[in-house]
């Protein structure tokens, strides 16, 4: 899968996505991730890629044509136009089930906004998808590309290996995932709970089935109330 990130700080996005699973992918040829500096498409002769909001109002504005440019040089190479996200708190918010769906595209291209964010005329002319990562406002884009970039690509095939791939996570099947253990089998006087020394698959199934249940029942009662009425159940 190739991502595409139009951004005025490459640098961010590429050390923050260039360590650990998501780097490991990249050297192996399982994600390409390019970075697009805005700013290197700028007509304007001192570099600039901001400009005063008509209108008025507190800060500065991306302007349109640097924008486009740089999406044009993606698009352009590509022969089509692949979905292209705007990250914006102006959008639904992003989910586990979100991820999954843009997994299976080839190609995707994130815009990130700075300063008071981008001109309309350029976003409803290449944007197809707004999204936010939370109601709460960051100073840029960067970090909500860089989340949604991980969060996708572990849905890539050839990610994660088998071993971090588990079958049970959460989200899955709108429950959070149960408690998990390490050695030793006691620390600090709290033991293991006994039942996953036990080597009894369906015991331990079934306990961590249980035990996800009460998470997400304490911690969630959202995500609860949606598993209840997904098993048919009204609810309680
Ligand atoms: N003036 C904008 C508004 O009120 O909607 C906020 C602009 S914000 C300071 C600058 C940029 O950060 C945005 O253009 C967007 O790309 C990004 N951003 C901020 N918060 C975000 C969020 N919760 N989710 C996704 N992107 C966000």
């Amino acid at each position: 899968m190739n991502f595409y990130i139009l951004t005025l700080f490459p640098d961010m996005v590429r050390e923050g996505l260039n360590t650990s699973i998501i780097g490991r992918a990249v050297q192996a040829g399982h994600l390409a991730i390019e970075t697009v500096n805005i700013r290197d498409y700028t007509l304007d002769r001192h570099n600039r890629v901001d400009d005063y909001p008509y209108g008025g109002g507190a800060g500065m504005l991306m302007q349109a044509q640097p924008v486009y440019d740089a999406w044009k040089s993606v698009t352009d190479r590509l022969g089509y136009r692949p979905r292209c996200v705007y990250l914006t708190p102006q959008g639904p918010t992003f989910t586990q089930t979100m991820a999954k769906e843009y997994a299976g595209e080839q190609d995707l291209i994130f815009l990130c906004g700075h300063y008071e964010g981008i001109d309309e005329r350029v976003l409803e002319e290449i944007v197809t998808d707004y999204v936010s990562i939370g109601d709460y406002v960051l100073t840029g884009g960067e970090l909500p590309a860089m989340v949604m970039v991980d969060a996708i690509s572990r849905m890539v095939p050839g990610v994660l290996t088998n071993q971090e791939s588990g079958s049970w996570e959460s989200f899955e099947n709108d429950l959070l995932e149960y408690p998990q253990y390490s050695r030793p089998e006691e620390w600090m006087g709290k033991r293991v709970p006994q039942v996953l020394l036990s080597g009894h698959h369906k015991n331990i199934a079934d306990w961590r089935q249980q035990q996800a249940e009460l998470r997400t029942r304490e911690r969630r009662p959202d995500l609860w109330q949606r598993y209840v009425e997904g098993q048919g159940g009204g609810g309680e």
